[in-house]
């Protein structure tokens, strides 16, 4: 039996927490494990602790899935590579007795009382091989299924291997509308998050001889769209592809002189040591943290370490 399932087996309150600022790898993994403890553990009391779950994921929300128990027996973190990024769910894991910890960062300081934290796609991708397949739906197919391609960019990114493509084949089986699934929950875009992911390519600035693409988003910019985080996905994948970029760095101004850091590269620069080294954490190719200054000075902070790395 998994790790997984022999600590839910033991348990009958259980809380699943994932990171801050939820991406589609959360909050699939998050909703998936949820269905699977409702379908296959009705004796057992599950509550999940997830930030507002963007619109984009609505298939994936279920209206029980937000409750609150006074105190739980364990605590399950999902797609989490820090105890801090937990966000609110922090306090909860502190208080609760046994801590599992699942999840795909290769910069996961393996908090928890018992760690799964192995290289993968995706979490989801992860819990598909805790789980039992026979014990999954349609509905717990899905939620995997969101998780594999928000964090594969659709099955691109290099961190997708032959296992990724046989689980999103096992997933699909399952009468999953899969194509709207990416559709809805990838690349639609509101009218709002096309203008600003415009205005951000318009104003984008190429250094180091193009190798390294920057943007900025001011705080009076996401103010005047009436923006959240959330509405600037997909932008530095635009930046990343563009012709001659090693490294996309998108700046969001979070507060007036702090960033939150957003990083990717294509095939040379390992931007999870950069991300480390100011504090915050990701993959080789994807990573991000949060570092304060001028934007001139965030900016000259990363090249430096992009510089020293490309030689
Ligand atoms: P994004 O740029 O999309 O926010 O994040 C890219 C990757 O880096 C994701 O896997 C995300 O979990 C991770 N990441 C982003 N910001 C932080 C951070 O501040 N701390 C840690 N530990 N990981 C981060
Ligand atoms: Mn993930």
């Amino acid at each position: 039996m998994s790790k997984l399932l022999s600590a839910i087996e033991k348990a009958e309150t259980i809380a699943i927490g994932g990171h801050v600022r939820p991406d589609g790898d959360c909050i699939g993994s998050c909703m998936g494990l949820f269905r699977y403890i409702k379908k296959n553990y009705r004796d057992k009391q599950v509550c999940v602790y997830v930030e507002e779950i963007p619109d984009a994921f609505d298939y994936l929300k279920e209206e029980d899935a937000f409750c609150e128990k006074p105190s739980y027996d364990l605590f399950i973190s999902l797609d989490c590579g820090d105890e801090e990024r937990l966000g609110d769910a922090q306090k909860v894991m502190e208080k609760t007795p046994y801590v599992l910890n699942i999840d795909h960062h290769i910069t996961n300081t393996k908090f928890g009382n018992e760690t799964v934290v192995k290289e993968a796609s995706s979490t989801c991708e992860i819990l598909y091989g805790l789980m039992e397949e026979e014990k999954l739906d349609a509905g717990i197919a899905s939620a995997l299924y969101t998780g594999i391609i928000h964090d594969t960019g659709v099955f691109k990114h290099s961190n997708t291997t032959k296992e990724t493509m046989e689980i999103a084949g096992k997933l699909i089986a399952f009468g999953i509308p899969f194509g709207k699934i990416i559709d809805d929950s990838f690349y639609r875009k509101t009218y709002k998050q096309l203008q600003i992911m415009g205005r951000c390519l318009m104003e984008s600035v190429r250094i180091m001889d193009g190798r390294c693409l920057f943007s900025i988003v001011r705080q009076n910019v996401m103010k005047l769209y009436e923006a959240k985080p959330s509405d600037l996905d997909g932008i530095i994948d635009e930046m990343r592809t563009t012709e001659g970029v090693e490294v996309a760095i998108l700046l969001d101004e979070r507060e007036p002189g702090e960033f939150k850091v957003s990083m990717r590269s294509n095939e040379i620069v390992d931007v999870s040591v950069i991300a480390r080294y100011f504090g915050g954490g990701g993959h080789v190719r994807a990573a991000g943290c949060a570092i304060k200054g001028s934007a001139f000075d965030v900016i000259n902070n990363l090249t430096g370490h992009i510089e020293k790395q490309l030689g």
